[in-house]
């Protein structure tokens, strides 16, 4: 080719771009960002749309607060592609990723190596990219780029409540969390259409149209109340800040119910940029975190030995600070392990959080009862709370228990436990002992609003008596107004909790670590309880017990769940809405 009939055809290509763009640009307006192919320097509107089954999936559906706001939905995205055939030369190569990688986002170095990948007509650039993106890309008019118009997933709210909704992957695919375990109801079906173009769009002759309509995905109706979930988002931010924990979590149950109100986690994660999230920081903690739940787990202990009648409420018990157990000393906690709490009742075991008399009732309680209740509790299964990843809690089999494991039970160590499971006996404490299943999942609903399914709350069973567990909400009032949980005090308010400090222990050494497990667990108002909140805090790096750490966070959340008016908590009916997306880009905050 000589020089003078280069230059033509570049005027004569500039000209058609120029009158391409135009027609283009009508177009765009028209019928918003098109599939568009850019072949030879020569914008041309696709034959249509490249036939990619997955654009006609209607995508996943949302996944909504108990209000009906979208926490998770399905919006339009654009991914970018080249087909490096397209390229001659290295200064082709050269020019397009100089132009591509600002426009994406996408490093240099990446889109040179996509572009001049040898035997390949498709490599992608830039999945699920945003509308400007797109329409950057599409501005450049550059050869061999491509548009490919896909479904992506949007958080309006970005991180809160990420750890329990989950995440999708490239494909879009439900990886973790809710987006995962409730894939088969959220997943739309994309329809079935027979491969009848080829991937620049020709058609392929002799195969007729034909296939199934696409059908959009369920729409998920959580438990979750907004107001309240932003109230414990930002305790927890504020808990991350000041305390340094590993990690903390923090859950609201409605014991009446096993309605989970609210939940968060820390670390936490942005689930729209998973590539800067670690495996650890997406976890749902709520129901994969197992370990010993320490003094918390005294209260249910002292509830199941009121209600075998192996104690009463004057029953006494005498600590000297520290006794043999199983030929072994066990102490009470802190300076108590000299000085001893002496003669104490029920209440005041769990009051002053005495470790040896907690082990004395657990003994009390003998293995057979014990075992039957563990049992009872459910605490070596999963309570199907509708969470990800949930697991079971760990106990040694009762033929392998020796006197010393019981009574370590008594203050909660030597059994594993989940936050689920704390928050299911807590709720029978604060529900006549009634355990319901703690659960965040309220409805399925097609996209036009019909009912596919309701999770009703479920009892799991009478945990404790009636009487025993109003006793015991009572001896955790005693520990708020007169023990160690005086630091979830709320002026007006009937409020009972419990601290725990439980010791981390290292399966590598056989030995325990001088790092912590700090809780604390709530219940209010005692009159007639509506809340149990359960703060944990991992390994924190600022704070000595579970009343200046993990207290301050579960009453700043009860004083606001109290306060909040009945309508927002109560979680207005969902409105419905019309089948299909719904204005995707108007729900998009990118
Ligand atoms: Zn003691």
């Amino acid at each position: 080719m000589n020089g003078d009939s280069g230059v033509v055809t570049e005027r004569r290509a500039r000209a058609g771009r120029a009158i391409a763009g135009l027609f283009c640009a009508a177009i765009l307006l028209k019928l918003g960002l098109e599939q568009t192919v850019l072949r030879n320097g020569r914008l041309e509107l696709a034959k249509r749309i490249i036939p990619s089954p997955r654009a006609f999936d209607p995508g996943p559906g949302p996944i909504c607060a108990s209000g009906g706001e979208h926490l998770a939905d399905s919006v339009v995205r654009y991914t970018v592609w080249v087909d490096p055939a397209a390229y001659s030369s290295d200064e082709d190569r050269e020019r397009v990723a100089s132009k591509l990688a600002p426009a994406t986002g996408v490093t240099c170095g990446r889109v040179l190596a996509e572009v001049s990948r040898p035997n390949s007509r498709f490599r992608h650039i830039a999945r699920r990219a945003d509308r400007a993106t797109a329409e950057r890309v599409a501005n450049l008019d550059l050869p061999g780029v491509h548009i490919k118009e896909e479904i992506g997933r949007t958080y309006p709210f970005a991180r809160l409540a990420a750890n329990a909704l989950g995440c999708r992957g490239v494909e879009n695919e439900g990886l973790e969390g809710v987006e995962a375990l409730w894939a088969f109801a959220l997943d739309g079906y994309a329809g079935s259409r027979p491969v009848d173009r080829d991937y620049s769009g020709r058609r392929i002759l002799g195969i007729p149209e034909r296939g199934a309509p696409p059908e959009p995905g369920d729409r998920l109706i959580l438990t979750l109340r907004l107001p309240l979930q932003r109230v414990v988002e930002a305790a927890m931010d504020d808990l991350w800040t000041k305390n340094q924990p590993e990690s903390a979590t923090c859950t609201v149950l409605d014991p009446r119910t096993g309605d989970i109100l609210a939940l968060s986690v820390r670390p936490n994660f942005d689930p729209a940029n998973l590539r800067q999230a670690m495996p650890e920081e997406r976890k749902c903690r709520q129901s994969f975190d197992v370990y010993p739940p320490g003094s918390t787990l005294k209260t249910v202990i002292v509830a199941a030995a009121l209600d075998a009648g192996v104690i009463t409420e004057s029953s006494r018990f005498y600590c000297p600070g520290t006794v043999e157990v199983g030929k072994k000393p066990l102490g009470c906690w802190g300076e108590w392990r000299t000085k001893g709490h002496g003669w104490l009742t029920p209440d005041d075991v769990i009051a002053k959080s005495c470790n040896v008399c907690a082990a004395e009732i657990a003994m009390r309680l003998g293995a057979d009862r014990l075992y039957r209740f563990l049992d009872r509790m459910q605490l070596q299964e999963t309570l199907c709370s509708g969470l990800d990843g949930e697991r079971a809690g760990i106990v040694l089999p009762k033929s392998e228990q020796r006197i010393r494991g019981i009574a370590n039970i008594g203050f909660g160590q030597g059994i594993d436990v989940t936050d689920l499971h704390m928050l299911a006996w807590y709720g029978a404490l604060a529900n006549e002992g009634r355990m319901y299943r703690p659960n965040i999942v309220r409805e399925v609903r097609r996209a036009d609003g019909r009912l596919v399914g309701r999770r009703e709350p479920t009892l799991l069973g009478q945990l404790y008596k009636p009487k025993s567990a109003r006793l015991a909400l009572r001896f955790l009032e005693h520990a708020v107004e007169n023990g160690t949980g005086a630091t979830a005090k709320i002026e007006g308010v009937r409020v009972g909790g419990k601290t725990g400090t439980a010791q981390i222990y290292d399966p590598a050494t056989g030995q325990h670590l001088d790092e912590y497990i700090m809780s604390f667990i709530a219940v209010a108002p005692i009159e007639a309880p509506r809340f149990v909140v359960f703060v944990r805090v991992v390994r924190p790096k600022v704070g000595e017990h579970g009343s200046d750490t993990a207290a301050p966070v579960a009453k700043r959340v009860l004083e606001a769940a109290i306060n909040l008016s009945a309508a927002e908590l109560a979680g207005e009916q969902p409105t419905v809405e019309v089948a299909g997306r719904t204005a995707p880009d108007a729900q998009d905050p990118s």
